[in-house]
């Protein structure tokens, strides 16, 4: 895979997500909110963002990038080098965008495509309707699907040279590196360990001679499997969905490779795209109802200070906490919706930072200040009032 091989230091601060090593047992807990989301976004689906400068656009710009957005990629040499290094084992499907090297079962790895071109679209209408230029790529983008963890860890190590944390369901890689790489979650571990456990349960109402024991064991068996399908749903989906994201968000230029793009912006556009569709819409249009809640509870009492959150999102660490990816979400979906007109001129600005260069928090806050206009009272209490507003559904 030539230079894509080495391994680079750089890496390390900001070269992935830990999104799912974050939120993986929490997701578990909070399965029902998630799943009842699609119907519930539908009361904002419709609604667009208050800066979409799509009208604007003529016809010919809309035709020429409607044009752009269905020609597929074509296929490059990247998708060879990723055969070379996977071997034998691993096939390929390509659909229009991504080329997909798995060595999963075909039905395991069929509803994966779809979600990868599903979040194509969604991403890819996000940035046209907001007038963010995109640049596309000269050709599919690789993605690796493995049957299980254990082949997950393994292929990390050798592509990128990095352990992985146990239970991250998948990863963007950056630059140099550019892909993504997932694992067939029913075969994650502390699944199989729920589905023994349920196992366990079915075998103990079928020997107990108790009817009340019998009926009562059978309905904890089934609402852990149900909890497990939902769970394993929900996880790849969200997760492909937000991980995908962010390789499609570094490709077309949303964000720029090898820069310092800041965190809360880099989350919080991944964030957006995490919700399955909805009757009504996709991606930024639906709200995550799960990062909402969390905003809700985490901050019902005290605001947050989102000046020093977008100067510093991890305080001083390497990795956002649950929190900080739900207020990154919450940020983020205000200024869609809120100040849309403005994305495209922030998105230029954190362009021109140099390749390799840190920026500082004052930097940081200061570019947001310019495009966004200055975080004071009067913007915390609009941000508020408008999360405030989001239709939520409690988890029930
Ligand atoms: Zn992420």
């Amino acid at each position: 895979m030539g230079q894509s091989l080495e391994w680079r230091p750089i890496m390390i601060r900001r070269g992935f997500c830990w999104l799912a090593s974050v939120c993986a047992v929490a997701a578990f807990v909070a399965v029902p909110a998630a799943r009842g989301q699609s119907e519930d976004s539908g009361a904002r689906a419709a609604e667009k963002p208050k800066g979409d400068a799509a009208s604007k656009k003529n016809g010919d710009e809309s035709k020429s990038d409607k044009k752009e957005h269905l020609k597929p990629f074509p296929s490059g040499p990247r998708e060879d080098e990723f055969k070379a290094v996977l071997g034998d084992k691993y096939k390929v499907r390509r659909t229009d965008h991504f080329c997909v090297l798995y060595d999963t079962e075909e039905d395991v790895v069929k509803e994966f495509i779809s979600r990868l071109e599903k979040t194509y679209g969604a991403v890819h209408r996000f940035a046209s309707q907001l007038d963010i230029k995109i640049r596309y790529p000269k050709e599919k983008l690789p993605v690796v699907f493995c049957h299980n963890f254990e082949e997950y860890k393994r292929r990390c190590k050798q592509i990128v040279g990095r352990e992985v944390p146990q239970e991250a369901a998948g990863l963007y890689w950056r630059e140099p590196f550019d892909f993504s790489i997932f694992y067939d979650m029913s075969e994650a571990q502390f699944i199989k360990e729920h589905a023994e456990r349920a196992r366990q349960l079915k075998e103990e109402a079928k020997n107990s001679k108790d009817p009340n024991d019998r009926k009562e064991k059978t309905r904890q068996a089934q609402f852990i499997l149900n909890k497990i399908d939902a769970f394993q749903q929900d996880q790849n989906r969200s997760v492909v969905q937000h991980e995908v994201a962010h390789q499609l968000l570094f490709n077309f230029r949303v964000h720029s490779p090898g820069k310092a793009n800041p965190q809360w912006f880099v989350e919080g556009l991944a964030t957006q795209f995490e919700p399955p569709p909805g009757k009504m819409g996709a991606g930024f249009n639906v709200i995550n109802q799960r990062r909402l809640r969390v905003v809700r509870e985490k901050y019902k009492k005290e605001l947050p200070d989102l000046r020093e959150f977008v100067g510093d999102p991890g305080k001083g660490q390497p990795m956002l906490t649950d929190e900080g990816y739900a207020l990154s979400w919450a940020i983020v979906n205000y200024l869609i919706k809120q100040k849309g007109k403005d994305l495209p001129k922030y998105v230029e600005t954190l362009k021109h930072r140099k390749v390799g260069a840190d920026a500082s928090a004052e930097q940081d806050i200061a570019d947001f200040e310019e495009c966004f206009g200055k975080i004071d009272e009067k913007f915390k209490k609009k941000w508020q009032a408008f999360i405030k507003e989001l239709p939520y559904r409690a988890q029930g």
